[in-house]
């Protein structure tokens, strides 16, 4: 199973919370679009030959590209790799880009999937980050793309945004609940170095998050969703059966995807590699493929702790068998061990072979993971 992410670069404007790589300017696109294709062709053998299952279009803002960029991109991606037949094809959206024409335009290309950078149904929360769309136009999008449509939806929502009362997070779950979207990713609010949101705050120009906030808020969340028949199968994600991100799983799963545009990772099993943050850099170099900045070959303990962290954020949990068939039984030996003070506290379970996290422990996922890392091969 493999995938492509595509890293679409440009905003409208940067929200205050954003540290993805991302320009608040159009310019250059037709210049990117070229660069993804160039790189396209130089990279085409990464995967080595696998099928293609699925593709995300992220950003950035895929939904500034024009119909004749998309299509351009789809052309090169059927012509460079072999597709499966039953592709999820994801792109991204901002609320305030959609409307009919170009949900007719998206449906007229390879596009299966949206996902809707919602974060909030309230102004309050949508003004406190700085999107550029307000409640009603995420209402409207969700209703337009319906009507367009496209059934395979999914939105982000953010929490413990200050100033949002527990009442009004679990109002945006309901809304949530009422348009009848099958998937959901809702992230914990956190406030990144080197942000506007980090600078304003510091600044005391906005309020801090409050942690002991963020915690209720994911409380309520596992809570509500779990009552409406939600499978929580990723930290930040939930879907009805049926309905999980086949891309991201993907990630989760140790599937090997390859990375386009500034930015972009790329993971083939054995190495892993960064493009280039800088989109005239990008541009420039991707003619040569030279936008690939950094490769690292990982080392077995590398791989390891990669496995442990995002498996234990998973409903499939952290399965013993699994690293002891590809790291060797010490690795599982050592898995058990390292897991055992977790287990006493009951913030991990074990069922057979596999390690999961409790509703409580998933409030601390980060640091028992890190917990459970070895720092050298056994
Ligand atoms: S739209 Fe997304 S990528 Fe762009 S600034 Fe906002 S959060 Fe960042």
């Amino acid at each position: 199973m493999a995938g492509i992410y595509l890293h679409i670069p440009f905003c409208r404007q940067k929200c205050h919370y954003c540290n993805f790589f991302s320009v608040a300017s159009k310019r250059n696109r037709s210049d990117l679009v070229a660069a993804i294709i160039r790189e396209m062709e130089l990279r085409r053998d990464y995967l080595n030959q696998q099928q293609i299952n699925t593709i995300y279009f992220g950003g950035g803002t895929p939904s500034l590209l024009t119909e004749d960029e998309l299509k351009k991109i789809q052309e090169a991606l059927e012509k460079f790799f072999v597709l499966a037949p039953d592709p999820e094809i994801t792109f991204e959206a901002n609320p305030d880009d959609l409307n009919p024409a170009l949900l007719k335009m998206l449906k007229s290309t390879f596009v299966n999937r949206l996902s809707m950078g919602v974060q909030s149904f309230y102004d309050e929360d949508l003004s406190y980050l700085n999107r550029v769309h307000n409640g009603e136009q995420a209402l409207r999008a969700i209703r337009q793309a319906r009507d367009a449509g496209f059934d395979m939806l999914t939105i982000d929502l953010i929490y413990g945004i200050p100033g949002m009362t527990d009442e009004r997070w679990l109002k945006n779950l309901q809304t949530f609940f009422q348009t009848g979207i099958q998937h959901l990713s809702a992230y914990a609010l956190t406030v990144e170095p080197r942000t506007a949101l980090a600078h304003l705050i510091r600044k005391g120009r906005m309020e801090a998050v409050d942690e002991v906030q963020s915690s209720r808020h994911f409380e309520i969340l596992l809570s509500e969703t779990e009552k409406q028949g939600f499978v929580h199968y990723e930290i930040s994600n939930f879907a009805r059966p049926g309905h999980y991100s086949r891309h991201n799983s993907l990630y989760w799963l140790g599937g090997h995807y390859l990375g386009l545009g500034p930015s972009a990772h790329s993971y083939n099993g054995v190495s892993r590699q960064w493009n280039v943050s800088n989109l005239t850099g990008y541009i420039r170099d991707a003619a040569t493929a030279a936008s690939v900045e950094e490769t690292e070959t990982l080392t077995i303990e590398q791989r390891y702790n990669e496995y442990v962290m995002t498996s234990l954020r998973t409903s499939w949990g952290c399965d013993a068998t699994h690293i002891s068939h590809v790291f060797g039984e010490a690795f599982s030996d050592y898995l058990f061990q390292s897991a055992g003070k977790h287990l006493d506290a009951q913030l991990m379970r074990r069922e057979g072979t596999r390690l999961f996290l409790t509703n409580r422990g998933k409030l601390f996922a980060d640091g028992i993971a890190a917990s459970m890392f070895l720092d050298e091969a056994l």
